[in-house]
């Protein structure tokens, strides 16, 4: 019998990727987002790429009712929750609103999965290992105190999963995300930050497409081959299969552990500069850009050791950065042809 996956947030960014993985792997996919910090873009594209209508469900996780009644409504195999504020930014000046909306959200998930026996699966950031003392970082370094509230969610979801799986013998699994980039090669689905983007790769394409006039790089003084910061700059599609192989495993009672921790990236560091310049030659054109202070907050270099995710999930990043910025520039000018359709 094919088994469901409840993603939340599922209209989102990663959230739709990893819903057409899945729906492509032979899972029924359940949608369930509040539409609070997107639009129906990402929905329509994914049904478009699989040439039918996913059921969706417009709920907010915050409401433990509603959480309940959708698990009931279901036969939910995993849950994948991606349903959360992201603006690190943000969440320095509005705490409570990240704390209530990020850790309630996943306590309701927690509990309707506890109540269910639905497996769980966290997506997490690499941004829990804060600045390293060692690059790249295995699951095993430290984690580091967290500089933001975001950062904080991220941790104290990933300790909810942990003494949860632990008391009441629920399996999970965390993600932790390097930096997640490009879109699908249909350009039907991708990144569609609001307002200024706060990412290096929205940034760049809307430079490109002259939305931005120029792009700041943020310091040129690092202690790195170029003085910009390095980065592991994972491709989407990889990373959304990454989360099929996670949700089979603990579908298929593989997990050698109840809770599992993986990092989900490549094990190449790429610089600011770097990137930049791959994305004018892929896609041969000229970016406009400059160099600027470095911005608060940023860590040096951060890359992934990727091989527990290699050697237990079965899974490795395959696209070039190359293909990945062809497929971010083809996202951003499949917006405009959008934009001017629909004027
Ligand atoms: N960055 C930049 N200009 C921008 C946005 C980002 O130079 O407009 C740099 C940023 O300083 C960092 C890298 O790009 O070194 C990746 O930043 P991003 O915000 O995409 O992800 P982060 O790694 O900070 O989560």
């Amino acid at each position: 019998m094919k088994k469901t996956v409840l993603v939340s947030g599922g209209a989102g960014f990663i959230g739709s990727h990893v819903t057409v993985e899945l729906s492509q792997a032979g899972y029924d996919v359940v949608i369930a987002d509040n539409m609070s910090n997107c639009d129906d873009t990402n929905y329509k594209g994914v049904c478009a790429i699989l040439g039918r209508k996913l059921p969706f469900e417009n709920i907010d996780f915050c409401d433990a009712a509603a959480v309940s009644a959708l698990f009931d409504k279901y036969t939910i195999d995993a849950v994948i929750h991606f349903a959360a504020y992201k603006a690190v930014g943000e969440s320095v000046a509005e705490p409570l609103m990240y704390y209530k909306n990020n850790l309630g959200s996943f306590l309701n998930v927690l509990e309707a999965s506890k109540n269910h026996g639905t497996h769980v699966l966290f997506s997490s950031s690499a941004t829990v290992y804060g600045e390293p003392e060692k690059a790249p970082v295995t699951e095993e370094s430290p984690r580091q105190p967290a500089t933001s509230p975001y950062g904080n969610t991220k941790q104290m979801c990933e300790d909810f999963l942990r003494d949860c799986v632990k008391a009441y013998g629920m399996h999970g699994i965390a993600l932790r995300y390097f930096n997640p980039i490009g879109a699908h090669p249909s350009a039907l689905i991708g990144e569609l930050p609001r307002g200024v983007p706060n990412n290096l790769v929205p940034f760049i394409t809307q430079t490109a497409a002259g939305k931005r006039e120029c792009l700041s790089i943020f310091g040129n003084d690092y202690p790195t081959p170029d003085g910009t910061c390095l980065r592991d700059y994972i491709d989407i599609t990889d990373l959304a299969k990454a989360h099929v192989c996670a949700v089979t495993r603990m579908i298929e009672n593989r997990m050698d552990e109840p809770y599992e921790i993986f990092n989900v990236g490549t094990g190449r560091p790429v610089s600011v500069l770097e990137l930049v310049n791959a994305f004018e030659k892929v896609n041969n054109l000229k970016l406009n850009y400059r160099f600027a202070a470095r911005r608060p907050g940023d860590v040096v270099g951060i890359w992934a050791d990727p091989s527990l995710a290699e050697r237990k999930l079965g899974w490795k990043a395959v696209r070039t950065v190359e293909e990945t910025l062809a497929s971010a520039w083809a996202w951003e000018k499949h917006l405009m042809e959008q934009a001017l359709q629909d004027k």
